[in-house]
């Protein structure tokens, strides 16, 4: 009889990623996967613990699965994976004792040991089981972990020390994506120009870029996440210098005040990341640049959030996702700081930076009006198709395509959020 699994994700691309990853292990055994979980007989719930309400989804799904393995006298296989199970489990066991198993990120063996003790994974399962993609895009994890420890967050305490993957690996994977027909890699890491700094040999992101970049099939390479101080100029110049590697770059700022930069240990003060800004808009012009922003962290005053209210009117970003701050059990933040700015202060500047943002997107994304943007085509809905253009902007157009092909599109309406326009068949130059 088949054995069906059900994967949960909740979280960033990473989860994502290591979901499909393990989806990928799963069908090695022979396991099919399903849609509904009630009729997996295993299911896996890739949990996040970044914010709360991601954590309270995952205990509200797992309430479910409660009551569905109770229906069916405990047979159902339950695993819990991600950011949310620590070294220790106590806890977790404690509070949910009907679950079978718990897995750090990216333990993949633990869970499929777990659910099928018999199994022979031969000890490649990691290198040499890629997941199979889904559409014309793929994540495609290069660096694992993060050193950095920012006191409120608990990724390096939940995905270890930054290490990445050999350059072979990735060539490989990508290999393997192009001829499934995937047309867009994103190469992604926490902290992903920080790439192979842990080698010790001087490769970086950019030799990553020049090595994949060839593979046939591959029209496009995006790369997230990045860190400031990570930078280099190497890597900026090759954005501009290879024609696949989108001009698109997501570098978080988090505060606009270096009392609270400090704070928060970001290792970088607002003079530095306002260079690195201004470097990748001299090196790549007609790029796009988004942020992450968070308000109401520990000890921040009115003024400190109008310097980073003053920061984002300034460097104008094309997208800034914004969260307000709730502590992390188990971070510096957490232990050490007090979380001293009143629930209604921070929403009142999550609304204003949404607000101010929503101003500049809605004035940038006009200045695209007219223009022909190349669009990579991901689906369809409501009888229009839907892509991406290379600086990641959403475009909604009419036209003649087929998913993962790359399309000429003349913008003739914007909005804060997405860009519409039709298909042209002739390329104009684009300024
Ligand atoms: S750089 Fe800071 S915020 Fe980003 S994953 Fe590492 S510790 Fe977390």
């Amino acid at each position: 009889m088949t054995t069906r699994y059900h994967i949960w994700t909740v979280g960033c691309q990473m989860n994502e990623a290591d979901s499909d990853k393990l989806a990928a292990g799963f069908n090695k055994l022979g396991y099919e996967p399903t849609e509904q979980p009630e009729q997996a007989d295993v299911v896996v719930v890739n949990t996040c613990a970044v914010r709360q309400k991601a954590e309270d989804r995952a205990y509200s799904y797992l309430g479910y699965l409660r009551k569905l393995k109770e229906q069916r006298n405990g047979d159902l296989k339950l695993a819990v994976m991600g950011c949310m199970v620590g070294p220790r489990t106590d806890a977790l066991r404690q509070r949910l004792p009907f679950v079978d198993v718990f897995a750090q990120p990216q333990d993949f063996e633990q869970v499929l040991a777990a659910v099928a003790p018999e199994a022979d994974l031969g000890g490649e399962f990691w290198p040499a089981t890629f997941p199979e993609p889904t559409g014309p895009t793929a994540f495609v994890p290069v660096i694992h972990g993060c050193d950095k420890f920012c006191t409120y967050c608990i990724v390096p305490y939940r995905r270890g020390r930054e290490r990445s993957r050999p350059v072979d690996d990735v060539v490989r994977e990508v290999e393997y994506l192009a001829e499934s027909g995937v047309a867009e890699v994103t190469l992604l890491g926490q902290t992903v120009e920080a790439y192979g700094k842990d080698f010790g040999d001087g490769t970086d992101l950019a030799d990553l870029f020049y090595a994949i970049h060839d593979i046939d099939g591959i029209k496009r390479i995006r790369f997230l996440t990045s860190y400031p101080k990570d930078m280099t100029e190497r890597i900026i110049r090759s954005v501009a210098e290879l024609p696949k590697v989108c001009e698109h770059f997501n570098v978080p700022v988090q505060a606009g005040h270096n009392d609270i930069l400090g704070t928060m240990r970001r290792g970088y003060t607002i003079e530095e990341y306002r260079y690195w800004v201004e470097r990748i808009r001299d090196i790549v012009p007609n790029c796009s640049v988004s942020t992450d922003v968070i308000v109401g962290f520990c000890g921040e005053t009115d003024q400190h959030f109008q310097s980073t209210h003053d920061l984002l009117e300034e460097l104008r970003f094309d997208k800034v996702h914004v969260a307000a701050y709730s502590p992390r059990p188990g971070t510096i933040a957490w232990r050490k700081i007090e979380d001293d700015v009143p629930q209604t202060v921070k929403m009142e500047r999550l609304h204003a930076v949404e607000e101010l943002q929503e101003r500049i997107a809605r004035e940038l994304n006009a200045t695209l009006a007219g223009t022909v943007q190349e669009v990579l085509v991901e689906g369809e809905k409501d009888g229009k198709f839907t892509g991406r253009s290379r600086t990641n902007k959403i475009v909604h157009f009419s036209g003649h395509a087929d998913f993962g092909e790359v399309v000429d599109v003349r913008i003739e309406a914007t909005s804060p959020w997405s860009l519409q326009g039709s298909q042209v068949d002739i390329v104009s130059p684009v300024d």
